[in-house]
């Protein structure tokens, strides 16, 4: 055992040594709102449609890796201007990997906290210099002195902005990310996962900054099997990260999935327009509930804090009676005593209400 403990800190860098593996709980049995996912699955008539597509998929030959024709579907589906460029990944988490790969060993990476924790995850893997600034209390919005100084005195090469943010789930001001993009020297990344929920987005502004990309996912909109994500902007910088994907991360068969899907958004929107009339009868439910605090989302899930030091008690209280959600409270800061709760189906959320309204 010894000297199997020598072999692997011989072999491994100290970064590596130091994480934990990023967790997904278990949810058999359960019901599942927990990570943000759409709960619709698609018509039958529209599965069968999507199976014929796949049916002549040559799997025997490597993918486009290119992937053109889907490139072209997503173009379009953003109204993406011609003069930038747009690459793809095997989910967001891919191209912020990526994004982070490309920097210098003793770059600073800059994002506000509570933020996505992949940010920081893959920051503190590669041994970047990871800043996190705490966003104000309540409001969840920018510290923008904080952030000013920050960049000031670091000059981070990137920095994430997700908007809607994870796990607040509210809209950034958008004057604070307008001075945080004119002040940085490096990229700011505008991440847009909640965009379908959110009415909101910078991609009008890219033709304004050099230094802007907004990065999307098809993950929240109802795709998150198929691990697809874009990132657009500048292409002289798209360019950099191009180099250093691998030739064939999107494959076959989300390329052909995920054009048939995204040509037939309309199903996607339907569904969009029931999460979010859930999500305002979630809230106000959940704000009916005494010592329940429930904060205002753009996005497809509800963060809300909970009486002091209970909120582990409560989250497996929910979980016993079926339900799965997500405790974010041993994060600590902004976060203590607070769960998040993604919104599911009619039936789902209802179940989740009765279960937490017992567990108080
Ligand atoms: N950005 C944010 C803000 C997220 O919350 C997530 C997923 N939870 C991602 C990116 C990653 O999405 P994916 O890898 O599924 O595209």
């Amino acid at each position: 055992m010894t000297q199997n403990n020598n072999l692997i800190s011989a072999v491994f860098r100290k970064e590596v040594l130091a994480m934990a593996a990023y967790k997904v709980a278990d949810a058999a049995g359960l019901i599942k709102l927990d990570a943000m996912e759409n709960p619709y699955n698609w018509p039958e008539a529209s599965k069968k449609d999507w199976l014929e597509a796949l049916k002549d998929c040559q799997l025997n030959r490597y993918p486009d890796p290119e992937a053109r024709q889907l490139t072209e579907t997503i173009r379009h589906l953003n109204q993406l201007p011609e003069q930038f460029d747009l690459l793809l990944g095997n989910g967001s988490d891919e191209i912020i990997q990526l994004l982070l790969m490309a920097l210098p060993a003793t770059a600073s990476v800059l994002a506000p906290v509570p933020g996505f924790v992949m940010y920081k995850q893959l920051s503190d893997c590669l041994g970047l210099n990871y800043l996190g600034i705490p966003l104000l209390a309540e409001s969840f919005d920018l510290d923008l002195p904080a952030m000013l100084a920050v960049i000031g005195q670091h000059q981070p090469s990137v920095i994430f902005l997700a908007y809607p943010n994870n796990p607040t789930g509210n809209l950034f001001s958008e004057t604070a990310i307008l001075e945080i993009i004119k002040s940085a020297k490096g990229l700011v990344v505008l991440d847009e996962a909640y965009a379908p929920f959110a009415n909101a987005s910078f991609i009008d502004a890219l033709d304004q900054y050099d230094n802007l990309l907004v990065m999307r996912t098809v993950s929240k909109l109802g795709l998150a099997g198929l691990r697809l994500g874009y990132i657009m902007g500048n292409p002289a910088i798209i360019e950099q990260l191009n180099k250093i994907r691998l030739p064939y991360n999107i494959n076959s068969l989300t390329q052909i999935s995920a054009d048939f899907a995204l040509s037939n958004k309309v199903l996607f929107d339907e569904q969009t327009q029931k999460i979010c009339a859930e999500r305002a009868f979630v809230f106000k439910e959940l704000n009916k509930l005494d010592g329940i605090t429930a904060y205002p989302s753009a996005a497809n899930f509800i963060l809300f804090k909970t009486p002091k030091d209970k909120a582990t008690e409560i989250f497996l209280s929910i979980k016993q009676q079926g339900v799965l959600i997500k405790n974010m409270s041993a994060q600590g800061g902004l976060l203590s005593d607070c769960l998040r709760v993604t919104i599911g189906k009619p039936d789902e959320n209802l179940a989740f209400l009765a279960a937490l309204r017992k567990s108080l």
